[in-house]
C-alpha cells in the first residue's frame, strides 16, 4: 500500500504550552481520515505542520514515502485550512481562473471540478451571492484543480445548516469513491463516524486512538433477548460460552458477549432447547461512548 504521508512525533510547543505532543500516524493511499478532538486538541497545529506555515518544535513528516521534497509535495496537495476567501463580485468560474494562473495548472478542469460540488449550474454567479455552504464548495473545487493526491479539509461543516453540511459530506464521500485520499480535521464524532474509514483521535495534543474507525468500536457488544418463559431463557443464557454476563431488565435480558457470535445461532440453540425468543438484536457501544470513555481515561 502507498504511504501518503508519514508522521514521527511531531510536537508544537507554543512558550510552555504543548499543542501537539508527540503526534506519529500514517496516512495510506484511497483511506478518508479524520483528526478527531475537542477545540483546542492540536488538530489545526497538525495540519498547518505537515502544511509547511507552522514550524514542528520536533519531530518530523514525510510526504509520498520521501520521493519529493516538503516542498514540492504541496503541489500535489488540495489543501482548504481557512475560511474560503475569493473575489466577491468576480463569478465563481472567474475565480476559480484565477486561482489556475496564480497556481500555473491548466484551466481545462474547472467546469469538471465545479460538477463534483454541484456548482455547475452557478458558475456565472457572483461569490458573495454565495451561501457559506456554497462558498466551501467552491473552495473544495478550488483545492480539487490540480487533481491533487489528497485533499485536507480542516473542519469544513462548521457553521453550516443541516442542509450545508449534508451536501459537504455527501461530496467528500464522493471525493474518497473516486479514489482520493482524504485528511479532514474535526470536532464531531457523527462527522468522523460518518465520512472516515481511520480516525487519529486527539486530546490536549496527544494521541488517544489512531486506527480504523470500526475497529475503536472493537467490543463486541450486547446482545438484548427476551422470551415468555424467562427462567429457561436464563437457565439457557447461563451455559453459553460467548456470554461474559447476564443480566435481567423489565424489557429482558442483557448478554454481554466475550466474541463475535450469529444471532441466528442463538435463536435455532433457544428453540432447541424450547425456548421461543421473542426479541432477539445486538447492539454495539457507539463511537461516542468509546470516545468519551477514552477522553475520560487522561
Ligand atoms: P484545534 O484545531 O484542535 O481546535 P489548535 O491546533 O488550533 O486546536 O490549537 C491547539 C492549542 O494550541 C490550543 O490550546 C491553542 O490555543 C494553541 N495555539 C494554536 N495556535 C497558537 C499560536 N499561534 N500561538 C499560541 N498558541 C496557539
Ligand atoms: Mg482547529
Amino acid at each position: 500500500m502507498k504511504t501518503i504521508l508519514e508522521i514521527k512525533n511531531l510536537t508544537k510547543d507554543y512558550s510552555g504550552l504543548k499543542a501537539v505532543d508527540n503526534v506519529s500516524f500514517k496516512i495510506e493511499k484511497g483511506h478518508v481520515y479524520g483528526i478527531l478532538g475537542p477545540n483546542g486538541s492540536g488538530k489545526s497545529t497538525t495540519l498547518g505542520m505537515v502544511l509547511n506555515v507552522v514550524n514542528p518544535t520536533q519531530g518530523s513528516y514525510e510526504w509520498f514515502e520521501g520521493t519529493t521534497t516538503n516542498h514540492d509535495a504541496l503541489k500535489r496537495i488540495g489543501a482548504i485550512i481557512e475560511r474560503p476567501n475569493f473575489y466577491p463580485s468576480m463569478s465563481a468560474i472567474q475565480n476559480l481562473k484565477l486561482v489556475c494562473k496564480i497556481k500555473n495548472i491548466s484551466q481545462d478542469k474547472i467546469e469538471e471540478k465545479l460538477a463534483v460540488v454541484d456548482l455547475l449550474s452557478r458558475k456565472h454567479s457572483p461569490f458573495n451571492t454565495f451561501s457559506l455552504g456554497m462558498k466551501q464548495r467552491l473552495a473544495i473545487a478550488s483545492a480539487l484543480l490540480n487533481d491533487p493526491e489528497i485533499l485536507i479539509l480542516d473542519e469544513p461543516t462548521n457553521g453550516l445548516d443541516p442542509q450545508g453540511i449534508r451536501k459537504i459530506r455527501d461530496i467528500i464521500q464522493h471525493i474518497a469513491k473516486s479514489g482520493t485520499t482524504i485528511l479532514l480535521a474535526s470536532h464531531l464524532l457523527d462527522e468522523v463516524e460518518k465520512v472516515c474509514s481511520h480516525v487519529i483521535v486527539l486530546r490536549k495534543g496527544k494521541t488517544l486512538y489512531c486506527g480504523p474507525v470500526d475497529e475503536m468500536n472493537n467490543n463486541y457488544g450486547v446482545v438484548h433477548l427476551d422470551a415468555a418463559d424467562r427462567d429457561s431463557l436464563f437457565e439457557f443464557l447461563k451455559g453459553q460460552p460467548y456470554a461474559i454476563s447476564v443480566k435481567e431488565e423489565n424489557e429482558g435480558f442483557k448478554v454481554v458477549l466475550n466474541q463475535s457470535i450469529d444471532l441466528s445461532k442463538i435463536n435455532a440453540d433457544a428453540f432447541k432447547n424450547n425456548i421461543v425468543l421473542h426479541k432477539l438484536f445486538l447492539k454495539k457501544q457507539s463511537l461516542e461512548d468509546q470516545f468519551i470513555k477514552l477522553t475520560n481515561h487522561i
